[in-house]
């Protein structure tokens, strides 16, 4: 099964990625994760990457798509997977298309901008294997150490304020026409993405395993 999770940054795509990855037995494949890896390996793309994301502003498609490239051939997905973080563009979802991909299910978490703030605004995110956390709704067991792996949690820098408001305003206008686009093709599920963890799993859940081709 190939899936989709599209929704604002913050929406809760990474979380649920990782949940259902388990849940499905398939791989997330995340750009941002990708992004940041490469960021932090100081690759030659990852040195491009790095002014665009730490501005709140998307990478420029021809290296994403290298990335992600890369990336489904150097790991195993081909039981299929989870995209979370990609495409964020109508351009990246033709990009998909012509790379042969058949996308079995959309799931849009949608959720309003002031809760995306206030969630964003107290993530933290852990160092090693990229969990994410949240200092009210979602504490590590002890401060400021990842439960699953035990690195040390860091605030990434594209979490402040201003930032933050600059990729809501990038999700407005180039990720949420994807909402339209997949809509029309049909395979579109709106999730309400404020509820439990939860129940937007078991939403989510039952929405993908009704639909499996
Ligand atoms: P995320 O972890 O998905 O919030 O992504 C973090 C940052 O990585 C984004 O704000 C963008 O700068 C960049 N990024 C991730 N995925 C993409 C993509 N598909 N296209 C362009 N930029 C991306």
């Amino acid at each position: 099964m190939k899936l989709i999770l599209l929704g604002a940054p913050g929406a809760g795509k990474g979380t649920q990625a990782e949940i259902l990855s388990e849940k499905l037995g398939i791989p997330t494949v995340s750009t941002g994760n990708i992004i940041r890896a490469a960021i932090r390996d100081k690759t030659a793309l990852g040195v491009e990457a790095q002014s665009y994301v730490d501005s709140g502003g998307l990478v420029p498609d021809i290296i994403v798509v290298r990335m992600l490239q890369e990336y489904l051939r150097e790991n195993n997905c081909t039981d299929g997977y989870i995209l979370d973080g990609f495409p964020r563009n109508v351009q990246q979802a033709q990009t998909l298309e012509e790379m042969g991909v058949s996308i079995d299910h959309v799931v849009n978490l949608c959720v309003d901008d002031e809760t995306i703030r206030q969630r964003l605004g107290g993530r933290m995110v852990c160092s090693g294997c990229g969990c994410s956390y949240h200092i009210a709704y979602k504490p590590p067991q002890v401060a400021n150490i990842c439960d699953s792996c035990g690195s040390a949690l860091i605030v990434r820098k594209d979490d402040t304020p201003e930032t933050i408001d600059e990729r809501l305003r990038v999700y407005h206008e180039a990720t949420e026409p994807l909402v339209k686009y997949y809509g029309k093709k049909g395979i579109l599920s709106m999730v309400n993405g404020s509820c439990s963890m939860n129940r937007i799993t078991e939403n989510i859940l039952n929405l993908v395993l009704l639909t499996v081709r």
